[in-house]
């Protein structure tokens, strides 16, 4: 493609919403252009990388025995009602009507989908173990889009649904998937990290998070250098604190704390270390309409911080159905005082306790009164929660779960998930094969989602520098770009038309900038687009010389025309796949 001819549209300024390095550059390059928050369009420069995306995705799958479908993004509600997502998904399900006021949905996710044509076509044995997936337009009505494609309100995805008649099939299909992602991920260049992940509204038992590491990244992994321990910091299990057998419980007593509203505050006060108090966190619950329902006081120690996404689970809810109490509100319904709330003396709420605080002694905690809090404080004879489960966040330094060595954080983007849904949808929308002597069982499902979109911004985030984007060649849009110093010089116009034609016949995708432009502005806008080889055809041209150079490199080589091409080829030949 001659440039001349290229709609192409760089930016030299960064655009004022853009934030993070992905997002700068796909709207600089003007490989993406965004049309209203969320929701953006490729133009041609990063349609040809994302097709090259989705090709190694659809080759990946296809080797995996996985066959290619394609549903349509609008789905009818009565799926979701089956399946009880339609009230369960919460607001970034992006509902729509009819002309009649029939609802649907603009799909999120298809697991409902799948799920109705297997039970419509599937229904012996014989039929399975059944991979279907297709690369398809996906709708959450997000409620903070940013990032540019990491977190849009439309984008694609690559979704795969597995279906096998017992746990053990759906165990192998679960690691097909698992080493093709494991594949794909390292041919689109990405350093990623599969990690153990929550299950979320899509449901199942079992899952892991391919995430691409990066600090700009929302996801939050705690990971063991000791042992192979990796999760996500919402899934991590965190080890309870040895409990304290052997110490006598003392009389509980009340104690004047005047104006310490905080766990420091308190802890400082009384001369206590903050492991040895108890944190109050209160919440109200909403039920799948929407309506208030019910308070929650969840409690940890005083040193730890809750775990959103565990303290839902026990609660066996959605995470759009909690947020903070109005203190006050919650204040008359259940006697908790801002500032001084235990779980002493509560009424009329959940009290949630996190799973180390039984097996400690002698903590302090509010009173539930102003300026006051009570020393003391014993499980099961002064307090107990209606639910005990492990609801306390895995901090950097605490001990792994697995090993007991010390846990490392890092930041990355979720490129991927993997789910074992089991009998989750199969179960509810009814979708059961016979055996070999007529048996009826659910069918066993899995379920897994490549944001396509999504990793492309990954790729850039993890691929550049100051000047740009620094493309692995398997997702380049264009291996080689030809920057033609001076057009109207014609020994430098024949030489770079030659290695235009040699390469393209050697099946290299090439770009020729031959504008009418400044050779500043074409390097500059070469190393913008981050094509990993440039060939600079100028002065030596007529001598038969040209540069090379990579975008990954800083050296520039002077070699002839013949090498360069034979040098191009030979790289684009070894890395074309990743
Ligand atoms: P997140 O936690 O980031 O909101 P998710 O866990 O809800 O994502 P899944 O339901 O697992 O997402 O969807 C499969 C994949 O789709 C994700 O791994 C991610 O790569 C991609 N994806 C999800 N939401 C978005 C979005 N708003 N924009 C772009 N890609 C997305
Ligand atoms: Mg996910």
């Amino acid at each position: 493609m001659k440039l001349s001819q290229m709609y192409l549209r760089t930016l030299r300024e960064v655009p004022n919403e853009a934030e993070i390095p992905s997002h700068i550059l796909l709207l600089r390059t003007g490989m993406i252009r965004k049309l209203v928050s969320g929701v953006y369009g490729f133009m041609p420069l990063g349609l040809r990388s994302y097709h090259k995306i989705e090709n190694i995705i659809r080759e990946e799958m296809d080797a995996s025995g996985a066959q290619e479908i394609h549903m349509s993004a609008i789905q009818p509600a009565e799926l979701w009602q089956e399946s009880g997502r339609w009230n369960a998904y919460g607001p970034e399900l992006w509902r729509i009507k009819d002309r009649n006021g029939r609802d649907f949905c603009l799909g999120p996710t298809h697991e409902e989908i799948f799920t109705d044509i297997v039970r419509d076509g599937v229904s012996s044995y014989r039929q399975m173990p059944l991979m279907l997936y297709q690369i398809q337009t996906k709708y959450r009505d997000e409620a903070r889009p940013r990032f540019g494609l990491i977190r849009s309100r439309e984008f694609v995805m690559k979704d795969c649904y597995s279906f096998d008649v017992d746990e053990e099939g759906l165990d192998r299909s679960y690691k097909i998937m698992y080493d093709a992602y494991d594949r794909i991920f390292r041919r689109c260049g990405l350093n990623c990290r599969p990690v153990e992940a929550d299950t979320g509204a899509i449901g199942g038992s079992n899952s892991h998070e391919f995430t691409a590491i990066s600090s700009v990244g929302e996801s939050e992994i705690a990971y063991c250098e000791h042992c192979d321990m990796a999760a996500t910091v919402e899934r991590a299990e965190c080890v309870d604190a040895a409990p304290q057998n052997d110490v006598e419980a003392l009389p509980m007593e009340e104690v004047e704390t005047p104006g310490t509203k905080t766990i420091e505050a308190v802890a400082d006060y009384l001369h206590l270390d903050t492991t040895q108090t108890i944190k109050a966190l209160l919440f109200v619950t909403y039920d799948e309409e929407g309506e208030e329902n019910g308070y929650v006081a969840a409690f940890v120690r005083g040193d730890r911080e809750c775990n959103m996404t565990k303290l839902v689970n026990a609660l066996d809810i959605a995470e759009h159905q909690i947020a903070f109490a109005d203190e006050e509100a919650m204040g008359s319904a259940t006697g908790c005082v801002g500032g001084f709330t235990g779980p002493v003396g509560l009424h009329d709420c959940t009290i949630v306790v996190d799973s180390e605080l039984p097996g400690l002694k002698n903590l302090c905690a509010g009173a539930c009164k102003k300026d006051h809090h009570l020393i003391n404080v014993n499980y099961g004879r002064d307090y107990t929660g209606d639910i005990v489960a492990d609801i306390k966040q895995l901090k950097e330094g605490d001990p792994c779960p697995v090993c007991g060595a010390p846990v490392k954080h890092a930041r990355g983007i979720e490129v991927g998930q993997v789910f074992k849904l089991g009998t989750k949808y199969s179960e509810s929308m009814h979708a059961y094969y016979a055996d070999e002597k007529q048996q009826e069982h659910p069918i066993q499902m899995g379920c897994y989602g490549i944001g396509v979109t999504r990793t492309l911004a990954a790729i850039v985030e993890q691929h550049h520098d100051d000047d740009g984007i620094i493309w692995p060649v398997s997702v380049a849009p264009y291996h080689v770009i030809i920057t033609l110093v001076k057009p109207q010089d014609e020994a430098q116009a024949a030489a770079a038309q030659k290695i235009y034609d040699e390469l393209q016949a050697a099946g290299v995708e090439v770009l020729l900038d031959d504008r009418k432009e400044r050779p500043g502005v074409k390097f500059k806008d070469a190393d913008l687009i981050g094509i990993p080889i440039r060939i600079t055809v100028g002065r030596l041209a007529s001598e038969g010389k040209v540069e090379y150079k990579l975008r990954r490199e800083q050296d520039k080589t002077e070699v002839t025309i013949e090498e360069a091409i034979e040098q191009a080829v030979a790289l684009v030949n070894a890395e074309r796949r990743g």
